[in-house]
């Protein structure tokens, strides 16, 4: 060990031993991490106060997410989704490890693709997604060091504390929707803000829209969005991580899409919520930034550049899924040998392989990172399209499946005797029993017409900020732009001047 190494890890300790920090655990199983959340936390839902590790609207998804963290700790699967940490010998999740070779980020996505194939690319903030964010933190220590010394200090030792505990984490970036015309300068309730700062922390007051995975979460990461993140008064610019059963703090949910067992929502509900800090107080060890509007700047891209990658791996598998959904409905209503069908699958498999292609290049693009990390290139073209590939993903399914999305029979229908001649004869499809049929369509509905479908929908569009913001500044940035301006004028030139 290093001295630099021995230190950070004195420091460690002696930080841990501070805060109210729960006992060393290394990576869940499903039993560890359900118990964990049972912390007193303020989760609300539908006017009521809820815990949730018993209230029923939450049980399917801690469920999933149990079975996500068993699948982590199996003897099949747990040496490419755990490593041995240094600090305390036990396993940890890879989600956390802090990539340095072209092996390690090698490993660092096999572990991602087993948790997006464990969650069937259905729940778009899987732990692992936020894990790499704190990696991103952990990168950029050096930056925030340069604004003051124990910033740097704390980044190293959250991620310690998340990597050492399996910490899973949501996020909050962005002002509550209110009157999106005013900056919180002229309406000081819009941002988040601190409104007490002694030795011993910061009181912050405010609130953030939208925090993905909130109620099911253990710590929430707050940073700001490049929409929020040019503050004229420096009292909105802070970062900082949060217990989520920190006091003053209320998670709360949108309306459960928890429904009947054949549903998706049912399974897959990962929650959003908004996050209402009420005069909650933050240990200055968990500081992260303050004041400095042009480190957040900086420190928004730095911060993301792991998980933008992982959260990639999971659009590309979610679009295998859609293209899966598409031939199935197709061949089960023998449409698939018509021509327009045929190219709609096609241009489907087209986005499935671009985002395919797009990844292993932006792999081979990885570049050391100041810190000395190695970090894969940039999502930012991927970033821009997404959305647009979600959207034609979904439009596809739904001129394929037509009619059939809608028209399938239920379950009673189903166990009928009397009912069974009239499905069998024309709710069928071709060489394909009713059941399986309406399992298809019903699936197929879910992702594409039904409230879950709509949300995941929204959530590609949005996910990686306003595309409208996304695009332009992938436009400014282009490198590539002087020599394809370049190549316009040479073009040019061969035109005879008028
Ligand atoms: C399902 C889902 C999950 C999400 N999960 C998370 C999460 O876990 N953590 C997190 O931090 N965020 C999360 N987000 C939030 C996401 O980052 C935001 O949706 C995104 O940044 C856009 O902000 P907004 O939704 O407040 O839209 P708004 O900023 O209110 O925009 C509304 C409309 O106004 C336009 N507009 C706004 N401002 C301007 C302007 N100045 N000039 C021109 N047009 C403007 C926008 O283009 C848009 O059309 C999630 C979003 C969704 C949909």
């Amino acid at each position: 060990m290093t001295t630099h190494e021995g230190e950070s890890v004195a420091r460690t300790a002696a930080l841990a031993s501070d805060l109210p920090s729960r006992p060393r655990l290394g990576a869940h199983d499903g039993a560890t991490f359900v118990d964990s959340l049972a912390d007193g936390r303020e989760v609300w839902v539908e006017g009521k106060r809820v815990d949730v590790t018993t209230h029923p609207d939450f049980q399917p998804m801690l469920r999933t997410l149990a079975g996500l963290y068993d699948r982590q700790r199996s003897p099949e699967l747990a040496h490419e989704m755990t490593f041995k940490s240094d600090l305390s010998g036990n396993p940890v999740s890879l989600s956390y490890l802090a990539s340095a070779s072209p092996e390690d980020l090698d490993r660092k996505w096999l572990n991602s693709r087993h948790w997006v194939e464990g969650s069937h690319g259905q729940i778009s903030r899987i732990p692992d997604f936020m894990a790499n964010v704190v990696v991103g933190l952990f990168d950029f220590r050096h930056a925030l060091g340069e604004v003051d010394s124990t910033f740097a200090a704390n980044a190293e030792n959250y991620y310690l504390h998340c990597r050492e505990n399996d910490l899973a984490l949501t996020h909050g970036l962005g002002d509550p929707q209110v009157d999106r015309s005013l900056t919180p300068m002229q309406r000081p309730e819009l941002g988040l803000k601190v409104v007490h700062r002694d030795d011993a922390g910061i009181v912050v007051r405010g609130a953030k829209q939208i925090a993905t995975l909130a109620p099911y979460a253990h710590d929430v990461l707050i940073y700001l969005s490049p929409a929020n993140y040019l503050r004229e008064d420096p009292a909105y610019v802070c970062w900082f991580g949060a217990r989520l059963d920190t006091p003053g703090l209320k998670i709360l949910c949108r309306r459960s899409y928890n429904g009947p067992a054949n549903t998706l929502g049912s399974r897959f509900d990962e929650q959003d919520a908004m996050l209402v800090f009420d005069d909650a107080f933050i240990p200055n060890e968990r500081v992260f930034l303050l004041d400095d509007a042009g480190t957040a700047v900086k420190g928004f891209r730095a911060l993301n550049r792991w998980s933008l990658y992982t959260g990639q791996i999971r659009f590309h598998h979610r679009l295998r899924v859609m293209l899966g959904v598409a031939s199935l409905l197709a061949k089960s209503i023998g449409v698939d040998k018509f021509r327009e069908v045929g190219a709609m699958l096609g241009e489907l498999a087209s986005y499935v392989s671009v985002v395919d292609l797009a990844l292993k290049a932006i792999t081979q693009d990885a570049t050391a990172t100041p810190s000395g990390l190695l970090a894969p290139g940039s999502t930012a073209a991927l970033d821009s399209i997404a959305g647009q590939f979600s959207e034609r993903a979904s439009a596809i399914v739904r001129q394929i499946g037509a009619s059939g999305l809608i028209m399938q029979p239920a379950e009673g229908d189903l166990e009928s005797q009397e009912l069974r001649r009239a499905l069998d004869l024309y709710m069928g499809g071709r060489e394909t029993s009713v059941e399986d049929k309406s399992r298809l369509f019903r699936l197929a509905g879910d992702l594409v017409i039904d409230r879950f479908g709509m949300r995941q929908e929204l959530y590609e569009a949005w996910n990686r900020g306003d595309p409208v913001r996304v695009r332009s500044a992938l436009y400014n940035t282009f490198a590539d732009l002087p020599a394809c301006e370049a190549a316009a004028r040479t073009l040019a030139d061969l035109l005879e001047h008028p």
